[in-house]
């Protein structure tokens, strides 16, 4: 007799969004995080500084879980188009939610209110277990499962250990699973701001040769951006005075929006890719960006995290059901194979698009420029991005979707 079936260490976006959906298929399930999880905002509460797009297929799949409506409608701002260019040639793209007939292609969400929501809907259900602030100590596999020690003496007993415990994965670093890191030598400046245009719904981004700039839309008509640089100029940047940054992210933007207004708060956040030589070890799997850490340029972290929950919380479901073990070898390298064939290409992809978008070299600035105006215009292309760009190309989230199976 175990605590729990499963005991996922980590309770952000990936961690909380998979014990949701093992809870709500009545899975026990335990849930630790050295922080205690952020209440719900109140109204009118300013919103944080960190937000992500989740595509419409990761939402769709919050919905059906019950968490998606808990967000604050403030937290939450709908875009129905994607447009992105190139400062150093002639290449521009758009998406328009219209082209695949949907209502819209995702949504700019505050991390804080999803984490929020996630717990509000996790605290309903009673096969979950919250343990937080906690911290884990160390772990053995045992015959049927896995012995957990926290810090404070208590022992936890699971048949699969999860770690959704973030990028610098603590948890994978005991397992022993390597992971091979693309240093982009870029930070990503954060912040929201006024601007004189309205944002029309619309998610921008404008590759600078020293590295993509996003402007984001916000439900209350403000633009989040994240503009990744240097080192040294992120943090120059942060240090000007306001009216002075705001001069200078307009003319970075090409005053697509105008004049920038009132400036928010600033952050900087180091940036890294990471990608773990194995997802999975012995009764071990491992999640979100404990698995693969992945440039914001295409805002894809956090879904395919999301990805991941999904798809490990429906093989342990089938699992149950069927009345096998969880913690199997067979599952876990099916989950493996599932999750990698889906993250890998991306991670890759995005990287590609990194060096791509930073080089110096003329000629594939031309070549760039050419090919994102081909795609532009072939349609059926366009639709091939708009369809990955809603992750309507992740069979994780699609209802019901069969587990993995050995
Ligand atoms: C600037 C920026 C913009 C981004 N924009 C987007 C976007 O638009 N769309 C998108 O999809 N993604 C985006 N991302 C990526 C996204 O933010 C991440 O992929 C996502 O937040 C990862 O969630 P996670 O739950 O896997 O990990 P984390 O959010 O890192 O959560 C890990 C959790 O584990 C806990 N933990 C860690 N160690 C321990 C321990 N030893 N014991 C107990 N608990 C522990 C932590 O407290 C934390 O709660 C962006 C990232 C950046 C940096």
């Amino acid at each position: 007799m175990t605590d729990a079936e499963v005991l996922i260490v980590g309770a952000g976006i990936t961690g909380a969004a998979l014990a949701l959906a093992l809870a709500d298929a009545g899975v026990p399930v335990a849930l630790l995080d050295r922080a205690t999880p952020p209440p719900l905002p109140r109204a009118g509460q300013a919103l944080d500084v960190r937000v992500s797009a989740i595509h419409a297929a990761a939402a769709g799949w919050l919905m059906r879980l019950g968490a998606w409506d808990l967000i604050p409608p403030a937290c939450r701002a709908p875009f129905g188009r994607i447009e992105v260019w190139d400062a150093s040639s002639v290449g521009r793209i758009g998406f328009d939610s219209a082209d695949i007939g949907a209502p819209w292609l995702g949504h700019i969400v505050e991390n804080r209110a999803l984490v929020a929501a996630l717990h509000a809907r996790l605290s309903q259900l009673p096969s979950a277990r919250l343990l937080a602030p906690a911290e884990w100590d160390d772990w053995q596999v045992e015959a049927g499962g896995v012995r957990l020690r926290l810090a404070d003496g208590r022992q936890l007993t699971t048949r699969l250990l999860v770690g959704a415990d973030g990028g610098a994965s603590p948890l994978r670093l005991r397992a022993g699973i390597a992971a091979i890191d693309e240093p982009f030598r870029q930070c990503a400046l954060v912040c929201h701001v006024a601007t004189e245009r309205p944002h029309g719904d619309t998610a921008r981004q404008r590759f600078l040769p020293t590295g993509p700039l996003a402007f984001l839309p916000l439900a209350d008509g403000r633009s989040s951006i994240v503009w990744s640089t240097t080192p040294a100029e992120a943090q120059r940047l942060a240090a000007l005075p306001a009216d002075e940054f705001a001069r200078e992210l307009g003319a970075a933007f090409g005053e697509r929006l105008g004049a920038i207004g009132a400036v928010g708060e600033r952050a900087v956040i180091a940036l890294c890719g990471r990608e773990a030589a194995r997802y999975v070890g012995p009764r071990l799997a491992l999640a979100g960006d404990a698995a693969h850490v992945v440039h914001p340029l295409a805002g894809l972290g956090a879904n395919l995290g999301l990805g991941d929950a999904a798809q490990l919380a429906a093989a342990v479901r089938d699992a149950l059901r069927a009345g096998r073990d969880p913690g199997q070898d067979h599952l876990l390298r099916a989950y493996e194979r599932t999750r990698r064939s889906q993250d890998l290409p991306v991670v890759r992809a995005i990287v590609g698009l990194h060096r791509l978008f930073t080089t110096k070299a003329p000629p594939l600035r031309v070549l760039r420029g050419a090919g994102l105006r081909a795609v532009d215009f072939a349609a059926p292309l366009k639709h091939l991005f708009t369809t990955a760009a809603c992750g309507l190309d992740d069979p994780a989230f699609v209802p019901q979707s069969a587990a993995t199976s050995g």
